[in-house]
């Protein structure tokens, strides 16, 4: 009997290959191990409608059963890998029991960092990651007035926005001097701090946390200077870091994410890996990158399970990413990294603009900002690496 291809990593990426192998033909045993409970599901309206309460279960996943089971693909929901070995093709569950595999892909995901102080075991400190984090944050949404929120990165904004919208008195602490400092420009961030304080949220930036009060529950968050923020809920937001130690157990490369070459091949005969816990060189930036996106979850998924049936092409993306904050949508094309200007076309205060990333004349990014039209044309623009058609002409297009 030939060994099944198997899928460590039920989401986002983990479903896609399955999909796209059954698309390409493949048509052996295929199993989707996950460790979490559920099918797969998208994690985005975690911080937003699902989050709000206007996404129900079922529109949270991504396939229904019905669609496993017509297309033969076996999915092993609350499974736990726990050890590969690559020279016998071996994984081994947490059960005790083991697999054998033809191929295998590594699609573990990310996990939410946590934050090294004191006070973070406290009750009423949560993380937003998975379905199962929804509720105790639910729950403690509901039973206090204050909120407080560890990063002023994309989910710490997009949490606020809710928070925001039920009424909390909510304060954003960040260390950076501005909120999303990561990946876009200052004009970006001061027309989502605006737009956050207009709706009452606090924003305690540059500053860093020194503890979180209370006990055995959160009553607040000391800040550096001593500032006391007052919070019965603290939101640790700061970011996500690749699950890669199975990888590292089974001796494969881990360089920030599990090491894979341009078609999502580990070293290891036959172990692939692809989506956020993945790490990948990449031609168009020159540099290896680790993308935490479902646009790269997706398409490097679908290398991915181009590669495993003998098809490998080189994953290359133009990256792209969106977050929607209250009635805001902000959609980014490319990596602005290295950037030497950016051009804003449009009025900020109409509410819809494009800014434009360039090193030289190259165009390097887009963040557009409720002009979607825009962020289509400059997803174009960079994947023909055409020269630039400029940003009044992306803005226009919004
Ligand atoms: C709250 C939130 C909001 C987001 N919003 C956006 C957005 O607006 N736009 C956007 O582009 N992206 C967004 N993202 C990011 C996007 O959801 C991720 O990039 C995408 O889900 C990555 O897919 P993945 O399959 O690589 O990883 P995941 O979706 O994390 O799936 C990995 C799975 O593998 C499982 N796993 C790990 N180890 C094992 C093991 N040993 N055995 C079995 N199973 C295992 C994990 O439990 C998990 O279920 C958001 C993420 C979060 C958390």
């Amino acid at each position: 009997m030939t060994a099944p291809f198997l899928i460590i990593g039920a989401g986002q990426a983990g479903l896609k290959a399955a999909e796209t192998l059954r698309h390409a033909g493949y048509d052996g045993d295929l199993v989707l191990i996950g460790d979490e409970p559920q099918l797969p599901y998208q994690r985005p309206p975690l911080s937003k409608a699902y989050l709000k309460g206007e996404m129900d279960d079922e529109r949270l996943l991504l396939r229904p059963q019905a669609y496993f089971d017509t297309a033969s693909i076996e999915v092993r929901a609350g499974t736990c890998a726990v050890r590969i070995d690559p020279a016998a093709h071996r994984v081994e569950l947490a059960d005790g029991s083991r697999l054998a595999y033809r191929r295998l892909l590594l699609a573990t995901g990310t996990r939410a960092r946590q934050l090294p102080i004191a006070g973070a075991d406290r009750a009423g400190v949560l993380t937003l990651r998975t379905i199962a984090d929804i509720a105790p944050i639910r729950a403690a949404l509901d039973a206090v007035e204050d909120v407080a929120i560890i990063g002023g990165g994309y989910i710490g904004m997009e949490f606020a926005a809710v928070a925001a919208d039920f009424g909390r008195r909510v304060t954003v602490i960040e260390a950076r001097p501005r909120v999303l400092e990561r990946s876009v420009a200052p004009q970006i961030s001061a027309w989502f701090e605006a737009l956050h304080r207009a709706r009452g949220v606090r924003l305690a930036l540059g500053t860093g946390v020194a503890r979180i009060l209370g006990d055995p529950a959160a009553t607040g968050v000391e800040l550096a200077d001593g500032t006391i923020i007052p919070a019965g809920l603290v939101l640790v937001a700061v970011g996500a870091e690749p699950v890669t130690g199975l990888a590292a157990g089974a001796g494969l490369a881990v360089d920030d994410g599990i090491a894979v070459d341009a078609c999502c091949r580990t070293a290891a005969p036959d172990i692939y890996a692809a989506g956020d816990c993945a790490s990948f060189p990449s031609a168009r930036y020159g540099r290896r990158l680790r993308l935490e996106s479902v646009q790269n979850a997706v398409d490097q998924a679908r290398a991915a399970a181009a590669a495993m049936v003998g098809d490998a092409v080189a994953y290359d993306p133009v990256p792209w990413f969106w977050s929607d904050q209250y009635d805001a949508k902000l959609q980014i094309a490319g990596l602005s990294t290295g950037y030497d200007r950016t051009e804003i076309d449009g009025d900020p205060d109409s509410g819809s603009f494009a800014l434009a990333y360039y090193a030289g004349d190259r165009l390097l990014a887009v963040d557009a900002v409720n002009a979607p039209r825009a962020h289509m044309l400059a997803r174009r623009t960079l994947a023909a690496d055409a020269p630039a058609s400029g940003p009044a002409s992306l803005a226009r297009a919004g």
